[in-house]
């Protein structure tokens, strides 16, 4: 399985998750707003430093400028742009926020080597901050082998509570390798390149 984190960087919950990732050797794959990203890049690095993938997740994650072609291939650029400068290599895969896939989408993605990943989200109301076990719960009825389990450590790219799913991916990461799960990047279980390096 892959767990994926999206929205951050966040601080302190996107470095608390990476403790706890850390502490239980689990690589996971965050899909960044590059806005953020560029506010917080000690924390982008510290997480590829860990092993874990960082994805594009647009610029600003904002809701009109992903139904407008032309917005949001001038968004996947610039970030594509702020992550390589900040990590030395060009993300491969792109999450869209709210998983929108307009037509117009996919030219661009071809144009940046990017590959569109969805998911499973772990909890309907994960936003909302529910108990942790709640969260928990929930995203272990929804694990299966080969899936991929959206969390969130950011909120639009913006600063947000996010203490309940740092608690949640804990008891997730136990109660799944109790199960016999292993935990796998996206790139590593799609079987392609997590990112092309820079010149
Ligand atoms: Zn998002």
């Amino acid at each position: 399985m892959a767990l994926t984190f999206d929205d951050g960087p966040n601080e302190p919950f996107t470095s608390a998750l990476a403790d706890v990732l850390a502490e239980r050797d689990v690589r996971a794959t965050f899909f960044q707003v590059g806005m953020a990203a560029a506010r917080a890049p000690d924390v982008t690095r510290r997480l590829v430093a860990d092993g874990h993938v960082i994805g594009n997740h647009s610029l600003t994650h904002t809701f009109s400028t992903c139904l407008r072609t032309s917005a949001i291939a001038d968004e996947i650029t610039q970030t594509q742009q702020i992550l390589g400068d900040i990590t030395g290599a060009a993300p491969s895969l792109y999450r869209p926020p709210w998983l929108l896939r307009t037509p117009g989408l996919f030219p661009v993605l071809d144009r940046h080597g990017l590959r569109a990943v969805s998911g499973q989200f772990c909890h309907p109301l994960e936003v909302m901050q529910p108990a942790a076990a709640r969260i928990a719960r929930t995203a272990v009825a929804r694990s299966s082998p080969g899936q991929i389990l959206i969390f969130h450590d950011g909120f639009d790219g913006r600063g947000g509570f996010r203490g309940r799913t740092v608690e949640a991916v804990r008891v997730v990461i136990d109660a799944l390798r109790a199960d016999g799960y292993d935990f796998a990047t996206v790139d590593e279980l799609l079987g392609i390149p997590a990112g092309a390096p820079r010149a």
